[in-house]
């Protein structure tokens, strides 16, 4: 797909997602009423509105509406929006609206361990039981192909432009790593970085899960908070090592997931210090300021990551540690992050959260 295009799309949703589902009350993106959104270079536009199959003729306006909205951007010429009933729950057979909650995993910079723990937290959850996917949306530079060890497996098209994620470690993951080049999505840019973020989550099958981990690309810019803002995220998780555990990181974390109103489920300081195997624990920067740094900034603690040599030689490997050796003690720890983190997905998502559209 090309700039121009993706562009187009990105309005198309924008102004989809402006009108709202008449029983959700939100966007008709975000309530995944919209699938197969086809916009052509000759400006032709197609998609369905998928309504519940008992109102059926309440969506007929609905669809008058959106297909209305749509002729508005610019550059698109025709519009085919076709209404469909469905008996199951607005879902499509892509996007996450059998997700029960979305987490992401984030940082202010590169390279602080984000992918180490989005992925060993990922296999956390399910270690404890939970159905669980993992979504790498680093376009820029995708790490799950390596970390999961998936190696040249492709996910396969069982539907119509829906992809299958890829299952491993017993996790349903996707990464953009998983169907470019490893060196094409470097030169990505910010619309098509979009798209093809938009693309894992509604065009791919997630099916049923109980957590699904995004692995966001390092920063706390707007265009990380583009990325998920029409994600209902149940929350938040910060990744920053103890130098970069800095107030202000920290607060530049919690004020991007302030503007997709997202609670911060806990901050995680990464590389915390050093255990020498006489059990010596080398605190190269301090102990405690990460607990400290994360309450003056109003989030929760979940822990510290020590460096670990197995849970790097396990990262390059393609075996997470967590859960390979679900007995090392970085798993446990990891174990009890995604424990703490889901009790606090529990304790700050009531009443439910508001998913602002924009
Ligand atoms: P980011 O996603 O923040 O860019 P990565 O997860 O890719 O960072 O980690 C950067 C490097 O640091 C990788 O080589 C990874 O294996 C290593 N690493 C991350 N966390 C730890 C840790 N706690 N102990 C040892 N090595 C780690």
């Amino acid at each position: 797909m090309n700039n121009r295009l993706a562009l187009i799309r990105e309005r198309i949703e924008q102004r989809l997602d402006a009108i709202p589902d008449p029983v959700t009350g939100k966007g008709l993106f975000t309530s995944g009423r919209i699938s197969g959104l086809d916009v052509r270079e000759d400006g032709k536009v197609s998609f369905t509105l998928e309504a519940p199959a008992d109102i059926a003729e309440h969506y007929v306006a609905v669809r008058n509406r959106a297909d209305a909205e749509v002729g508005k951007v610019e550059g698109v010429r025709k519009v085919t929006a076709v209404l469909t009933a469905h008996e199951a729950k607005p879902r499509n057979a892509g996007g996450i609206g059998g997700v029960k909650h979305v987490i992401a995993v984030a940082s202010a910079k590169g390279g602080v361990g984000k992918s180490t723990v989005a992925v060993n937290l990922a296999c956390a959850f399910a270690s404890l039981g939970l159905k669980t996917g993992l979504l790498d949306l680093d376009v820029y530079g995708p790490s799950a192909p390596t970390l999961l060890g998936t190696g040249e497996r492709r996910p396969q098209m069982s539907r119509e432009k829906i992809l299958d994620p890829l299952d491993a470690h017993g996790m349903k993951t996707m990464s953009i790593g998983y169907l470019v080049d490893a060196a094409s999505p470097m030169i990505w840019r910010g619309a098509m970085a979009t798209s093809a973020v938009r693309q894992m989550i509604d065009e791919v099958a997630w099916g049923d899960l109980d957590v699904l981990v995004l692995d966001m690309p390092p920063g706390t810019g707007d265009v990380q908070v583009t990325l998920v803002q029409r994600v209902p995220l149940a929350g938040a998780v910060i990744v920053s090592t103890p130098q970069e555990m800095a107030l202000a990181d920290v607060r530049r974390g919690i004020a991007m997931f302030e503007k997709t109103r997202a609670p911060i489920l806990g901050v995680i300081e990464n590389m915390a210090y050093f255990e020498t195997p006489d059990g010596k624990r080398t605190h190269i920067f301090g102990e405690g300021g990460a607990r400290r740094t994360a309450e003056a900034a109003g989030a929760p603690f979940l822990g510290e990551v020590p460096i670990d040599v197995a849970l790097r030689e396990s990262c390059d490997a393609g075996a997470p540690l967590a859960a390979t050796q679900p007995d090392h003690p970085a798993s446990r720890r990891f174990r009890e992050m995604a424990q703490a983190a889901l009790a606090n997905v529990a304790r700050l998502n009531k009443p439910a959260p508001t998913i602002r559209v924009q």
